[in-house]
């Protein structure tokens, strides 16, 4: 077991003052574990010296190798390419912020030994503010809810894929990759290992609150058609009262002397069906959206240039 390979991906956004230090860190526990290594760098359109220090990496130790896409694509499109180029027994997939401990691997490690598939980290903490985490906690709970496959509670792209995973995951189709849902989705035997998460090691984070918000939208929308049943059961509750008040117009203007006033419930009635029109048919425009993404088949990402691949 000890000569298998393992690999590292990581998706690597402007992120030069963590680097060294995340090199350090990672190459440490990667020689403890005894095993044959390969680490790609994925820098997904870096504007700062990220690629610079990615070939300086591979010119001290060949088996630190970089793939450098054409522009910035996106985490997740940045996981992909590098998953995509990668050829080992267990693929790691590990941010370079440090948030998420190296240290970890090990146990990562033995979890995969023991006959896992997938191995993830499932945050217990986070040092972060208050209302990002609360956010984030609101989402995974809402996700859950709302998917029909089970996701992780509070579990990033931090894992441990077998070679069957990757193989997997290869071959999902989806332009539209929300990797830890997918992840989840692959199936297998999975399993988390729980760890706190830290603060960034250096700057900011790159994923502003209401990125994060909109990455939380897409994820609900890619991975549950919740949003369209709730289209369906509003439309129908709407109908329904329709149907009662009708009646009751009815009844006034056929056996009674009331006169039938209403300017004020037409105007409330036509405004909340207008709004709920339009909040329906942004629902079903979300998906419509989607289907119109997936069905161009553009690539999901592009590579300009392979360090050491
Ligand atoms: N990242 C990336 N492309 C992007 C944004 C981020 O490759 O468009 C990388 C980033 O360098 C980091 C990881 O993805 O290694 C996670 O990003 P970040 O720390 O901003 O996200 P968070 O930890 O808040 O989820
Ligand atoms: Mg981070």
């Amino acid at each position: 077991m000890s000569g298998r390979r393992i690999g590292v991906v990581v998706p690597v956004f402007n992120e030069a003052e963590s680097l060294p230090e995340f090199k350090r860190r990672l190459s440490a526990v990667l020689d403890a574990s005894g095993m044959e290594y390969a680490v790609i760098l994925v820098d997904d359109g870096s504007r700062d010296a990220s690629l610079a220090l990615m070939r300086e990496f591979h010119r001290q130790d060949p088996r630190w190798k970089a793939l450098s896409l054409s522009r910035n694509f996106g985490h997740g499109a940045a996981c992909t390419s590098g998953l995509d180029h990668i050829d080992a027994d267990a693929v790691v997939l590990i941010d370079a912020d440090l948030q998420d401990p190296p240290e970890l691997i090990a146990e990562f490690i033995q979890k995969w030994r023991e006959g896992h598939a997938v191995v993830f980290g499932a945050r217990t903490g986070r040092s972060e503010s208050w209302l990002r985490r609360s956010a984030t906690s609101v989402f995974y709970r809402l996700l859950n809810g709302l998917s029909a496959t089970p996701l992780p509670l509070d579990a990033g792209i931090y894992s441990l894929l077998d070679r069957t995973a990757v193989e997997s995951l290869r071959r999902l189709p989806e332009r539209h990759r929300y990797l830890t849902g997918l992840r989840s989705w692959v199936g297998f035997s999975q399993v988390h290992v729980p760890y706190e998460r830290r603060p960034r090691h250096a700057s900011q984070p790159k994923q502003s609150l209401l990125n994060l918000v909109l990455l939380a939208c897409d994820a609900i929308f890619s991975f549950s058609n919740a949003p369209l049943r709730l289209a369906t059961i509003l439309g129908l509750a709407m109908a329904a009262g329709a149907f009662l008040f009708s009646l009751n117009v009815l009844y006034e203007k056929l056996f009674t002397a009331k006169p039938i006033i209403g300017w004020s419930s037409t105007m409330v009635l036509i405004s909340w069906t207008g709004g709920m029109i339009l909040f329906t048919l942004g629902i079903i425009g979300e998906y419509v959206g989607r289907i119109y993404n997936e069905i161009k088949q553009r690539p999901v990402y592009l590579v300009q240039e392979k360090v050491g691949i």
